[in-house]
């Protein structure tokens, strides 16, 4: 078994226990320091949201963590990264006191109050002479709820930044754009139970079995016998473990969408009564897929017909049927109707708001659905729109602020915002946990951008990100277990994550920091609410009021730790219920647009924007390496366990017929340029990648230097998976 398909589950039997990393299990209790007590707290990586029990020494200090064996996420087990929580905090590298960079380029460390000081007066100056549109934040998907809320509502409202996105942008913004167009609301249907009470479980561009490993887990539980397809170019983890793969052309996934839309809908394998009752616009979406003829589909996506048939055949019997994707349908240049696609296939068929069913988005980062509802980017604050203006009166009223604060439009996205930079629009800029200088697409703009900033602040646990060592002020941020706060999960599951760490040296929550920089900044009378992680949740849960992501009804942190999370909607009218363990969306059949009804969307495929020929003759795809690395590594990297786990050099992985024509053995070094960059990686052969295809692992700074921006045109989020490359052998 490959040490990544490794799940450990507390409690279970000792062979079971010996599947967890060995340094993890072997300080589960130590002799010297017992734990006086246990703390659960929802994990800080992925969207799973499993819930870990924190064993807590005589001063409250974390000890070490094992899973909760009764949350309903995770049931006892982790993946390793869940067991190795606490190690990144325990890292030399932590940034524990403010640090000014000085004219040597050295960093000095400062005082609270001076670094506070420097922020506002530099911030100020550029807003007194160019206005707040010329200053921006980018965060993160990875901090709690209460933080986004109070960094979107400051930045915005209060510091006048106009532009202002996270890294969400890079993982579910194509979730989110497509679940509003089609369902009138970013409304993941779904509910773990899913996985295990579905006939047909059909994953596109997703590889839960290392992404996800938990969810992958509940897919191993499902008793019915379940038939799980894989449509993906590689033959991931998951893909080895599936009934059927549908080895797609890199971004074919469209074209194969509509084609099996067509064919269910020749085959008759139509729900013609919940079609008719709950949608709109399938008769245009009928004729649209019309011209998808199988023989033209196989053609285009490499797929053989008969694959394709096996598939059509198991969607048109399947009583429970559900489509789930992740990061290989979001990050394309057509990625929000890739989305919609399968949206437009379970509303056909009539999967969804049934057990085991459902066009399910899953998310990335552990908080990426609280970013979406609260981040104040895209969607105002509470999952409103920037555009209504009796939704911004709405808000502004709860908020105690001026209407007019609020911009009449969403933020620009991502990449926009650094286009503004370039053309020197937006000069000061404020980085929190995140490190776009290595996660963000064609890497060296980033690098480029840095001299139009007059000034760049970054705030993170570490002082050593790519981001952080262009920064002019380094603000130090407590990390995950030293602070307190609400994840929401995939399923849409509210879980509390909890202070079991006392953060080292002068480094202060993101909260602490937000309410000093606001204070100073002169919004001290109308953030005095927002006084702590509880208050802005209770100012949470007003915005929500009445809204599809209502949380009015939930009493306190206590009461998310006792009832195992709560999954949204949890309006006032089920104040002191106790909620069921699972709930899913649209049972009723009424979605959240005006006339209640989904949407059929779709538009023609286009052509990748970047395909190979004869100077850049490969295709190359990135992804997740390995279920031991998250993202950049700035926090895996810090467990020995991890780093042991997870491969210790770049590689990349090379068809054997492909490293046959280029004369390639295992473990050569390789070459890779496109039109952008360089790198240089080790040649893993394995038939698991198609001829003409290589694949990266994203968690090494410089494959982001070789990737193509290019942008899906609703969510604006980047297309990762596909760019030209060349590969070139390299003589030791
Ligand atoms: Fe669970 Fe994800 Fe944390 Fe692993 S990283 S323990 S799957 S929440």
């Amino acid at each position: 078994m490959k040490p990544d398909l490794l799940i450990a589950r507390a409690g279970a039997m000792t062979d079971e226990l010996a599947l967890a990393p060995a340094d993890s299990v072997r300080g589960l209790v130590p002799n010297r320091l017992k734990p006086v007590a246990t703390a659960p707290t929802v994990c800080g990586y992925c969207s799973t949201g499993c819930s870990l029990d924190a064993h807590l020494g005589p001063d409250g200090s974390a000890l070490n963590l094992s899973p909760s064996l009764n949350y309903p996420v995770n049931q006892g087990m982790a993946c390793p990264k869940g067991w190795e929580a606490l190690a990144p905090l325990d890292a030399p590298d932590r940034c524990t006191t403010p640090l000014l960079r000085q004219a040597d380029g050295s960093f000095k460390p400062i005082s609270w109050e001076e670094a506070i000081q420097v922020f506002v007066d530099r911030f100020r100056a550029i807003h007194t002479k160019h206005g707040g549109q010329a200053l921006s934040f980018l965060s993160t998907g990875q901090i709690v709820t209460e933080e986004m809320a109070l960094l979107g509502v400051l930045g915005k409202f209060g510091m006048g930044m106009v532009d202002v996105d996270s890294n969400t942008r890079q993982c579910m913004a194509t979730a989110h754009v497509a679940y509003k167009q089609s369902f009138g609301y970013d409304a993941p249907p779904f509910t773990y139970s899913d996985f295990e009470e579905s006939d047909v479980l059909i994953f596109v561009g997703a590889n839960p079995a290392i992404a996800h490993p938990i969810m992958w887990q509940r897919v191993m539980q499902n008793r019915r016998k379940p038939k799980v397809v894989v449509v993906d170019p590689r033959k991931t983890e998951t893909a080895l473990s599936s009934d059927l793969h549908l080895a797609i052309l890199p971004k074919s996934d469209l074209v194969l969408l509509y084609g099996l839309a067509r064919r269910l809908i020749e085959k008759g394998a139509l729900a013609r009564e919940f079609v008719e009752a709950h949608t709109t616009g399938f008769d245009l979406f009928a004729h649209f897929v019309s011209d998808y003829k199988i023989h033209e589909v196989s053609t285009l996506t490499g797929v053989p017909m008969e694959a394709i048939e096996e598939l059509v055949d198991l969607i048109a019997s399947g009583k429970r049927v559900s489509f789930w994707w992740t990061m290989g349908v979001n990050q394309g240049h057509q990625s929000t109707r890739t989305a919609q696609a399968l949206i437009n296939l379970a509303l056909m068929t009539g999967n969804i708001g049934r057990p085991g069913t459902g066009a399910n988005s899953i998310t990335g980062q552990c908080n990426a659905m609280g970013s979406r509802i609260y981040g104040n980017a895209t969607s105002l604050v509470g999952g409103y729109d920037f555009g209504n203006a009796a939704h911004r009166e709405h808000v502004a009223r709860i908020l105690g602020i001026s209407t007019a604060a609020i911009p009449e439009r969403p933020s620009r996205a991502y990449d926009e915002i650094l286009d503004l930079i370039a053309a020197g629009e937006i000069k000061g800029l404020w980085v929190v946990a995140t490190d776009p200088a290595h996660s963000w697409i064609d890497q060296e703009r980033i690098g480029s951008l840095r001299e139009h900033l007059d000034f760049l602040v970054v705030q993170d646990m570490y002082a050593t990100t790519a981001t952080a060592r262009m920064a002019d002020l380094i603000l130090p941020a407590a990390g995950w277990g030293e602070k307190d706060g609400v994840f929401i999960n995939s399923e849409r599951r509210l879980g509390l994550t909890q202070k079991v760490r006392r953060a080292p040296g002068q480094a202060l929550s993101d909260f602490a920091i937000f309410r000093l920089v606001g204070e100073a900044w002169g919004c001290g009378d109308w953030l005095r609410r927002w006084s702590s992680p509880q208050a802005a949740f209770r100012i949470m849960q007003e915005l929500s009021r009445g809204r599809p992501s209502d949380i009015s009804g939930i009493g306190s942190y206590q009461e998310l730790a006792r009832a195992g999370g709560i999954q949204w909607p949890w309006p006032e009218a089920m104040r002191g219920k106790e909620p069921e363990s699972e709930r899913r969306l649209f049972e009723d059949g009424r979605f959240f647009t005006p006339d209640g009804r989904a949407r059929f969307l779709f538009d023609p495929p286009q052509p990748m924007p970047e395909r190979p020929n004869c100077d850049y003759p490969y295709l190359l795809n990135t992804g997740r390496g390995s279920s031991a690395q998250w993202h950049t590594g700035s926090r895996t990297n810090k467990s020995e366990v991890l780093v042991k786990l997870a491969p210790r050099e770049l590689f990349v992985e090379v068809n054997p017929r492909d490293a046959s024509d280029l004369g390639l053995a295992q473990n050569d070094r390789v070459q890779i340029r496109s039109r952008r960059g360089r790198l240089v990686a080790r040649v893993q052969i394995t038939a698991t990648i198609q001829h003409g295809q290589l694949f990266l692992p994203m968690h090494w700074k410089e494959v982001n230097q070789l990737t193509f921006p290019a942008f899906d045109p609703h969510s604006r989020q980047p297309s990762f998976k596909a760019c030209a490359v060349a590969i070139d052998l390299l003589r030791d």
